[in-house]
């Protein structure tokens, strides 16, 4: 279908997309990648009189350094941020996870900020996020502000991002000696997540300093499996060690029943990806 016909800007600062926003009011939609806005427009399951393009806004594509944090803006693509090497030095879990998106088509244009503001629980963006501890700065009518990945995730499909508002970067801390990895279930090649699992690990000594470990499409948002870390942090990084930390990866969760798999079975993969997860990440 042919969307239904709208006004189209193309702010060049991140000041002018702000003042179009509020121009526009609750008629307006934002555009990134367009990978997960233009399907919408197109089955007219949403009809913006304004749509605001965030693409003339060079600056919220720099993927940069500030101290002990990589500062991505919300308009680098998956495929720009997976393979960049400040990423892959001191984020390998979201290099690792973005790779994981859809295929090369998608991941050139779909930007980070676009699926995280986006909120789809099946979306791989959003359990890296949570395992790095990464924050969201938020720009509005007054000033910028900034919200934790915990807290950024509101329900299914809804972040913190309010209507008048811009999601302009994401600052991920330095996990520098940290390893990293994404362990996602598909049926098919290319297809959104039934389950994954972020991990990423800090083994120091021959033990598991720190650890943190978030799952994807295990409820309505990104999840923390806090039990699962607990039960690592101080040990030995072994097989068995892992085994039995990872039985607690579905403890109080309500994954979705869909024609994927059904709740128990999610549950069940759960486990089984969060031993693979954090083996991985590891490096056992
Ligand atoms: C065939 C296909 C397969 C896919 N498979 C996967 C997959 O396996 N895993 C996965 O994670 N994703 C997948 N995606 C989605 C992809 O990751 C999208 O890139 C992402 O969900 C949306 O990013 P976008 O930049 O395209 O945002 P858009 O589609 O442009 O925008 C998405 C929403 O976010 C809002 N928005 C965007 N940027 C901002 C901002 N900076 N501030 C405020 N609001 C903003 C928009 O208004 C809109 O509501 C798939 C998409 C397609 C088309």
């Amino acid at each position: 279908m042919i969307p239904a016909q709208f006004d189209y800007v193309a702010p060049q600062s991140v000041e002018d997309a702000l003042t179009a926003l509020a121009e526009a009011g609750d008629d307006a939609k934002v555009l990134a990648g367009g990978q997960s806005l233009l399907p919408i427009l197109r089955l007219r399951m949403n009809t913006p009189e304004t749509i605001i393009d965030l693409g003339r806004i060079p600056a919220l594509r720099e993927v940069s350094e500030d101290g002990d944090a990589v500062v991505i803006g919300a308009m680098a693509t998956h495929d720009e941020i997976r393979h960049h090497p400040l990423v892959r030095d001191h984020a390998r879990l979201l290099s690792s996870a973005l790779a994981e998106v859809a295929d090369p088509q998608v991941r050139h244009r779909g930007t980070l900020g676009g699926a995280l503001v986006h909120a789809d629980p099946a979306g791989d963006a959003g359990a890296p996020a949570l395992a790095l501890d990464a924050e969201m700065v938020i720009a509005g009518p007054n000033g910028t502000r900034t919200v934790t990945a915990d807290d950024f995730f509101v329900g299914l499909f809804e972040s913190a991002v309010g209507e008048d508002e811009l999601l302009v970067q994401v600052r991920v801390p330095k996990h520098t000696d940290w390893g990293g990895h994404y362990e996602k279930f598909v049926r098919t090649a290319q297809q959104w997540s039934i389950v994954a699992v972020a991990a990423t690990i800090r083994v120091d000594g021959g033990t598991i300093a720190d650890a943190r470990v978030a799952l994807t499409n295990m409820g309505s948002t990104p999840l923390r499996a806090r039990s699962v870390e607990q039960a690592l942090i101080g040990q030995a990084p072994s097989p068995e060690v892992v085994r039995q930390a990872a039985a607690s990866a579905a403890d109080g969760t309500e994954p979705p029943s869909d024609l994927n798999g059904a709740a128990d079975y999610r549950q069940h993969l759960a486990g089984v990806l969060t031993r693979r997860a954090v083996l991985a990440a590891a490096e056992v």
